[in-house]
């Protein structure tokens, strides 16, 4: 399960293997079974993330 956060009223969400966060759950959920699965970060996937700060 992805994470799921609010910030600045927007909803986020969060990849837990690797703390990137997405605008859109299908990202997310992408970005955690690729790390889950292969324990690294796929650009193609994080291109899609959202800076946290
Ligand atoms: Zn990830």
């Amino acid at each position: 399960m992805v994470k799921e956060l609010l910030k600045g009223g927007v909803k986020l969400y969060l990849c837990e293997a690797c703390g990137f966060a997405y605008k859109e759950k299908k990202w997310a959920q992408k970005c955690q079974e690729w790390c889950q699965q292969q324990h690294s970060c796929n650009l193609e996937i994080i291109q899609h993330a959202v800076p946290l700060e």
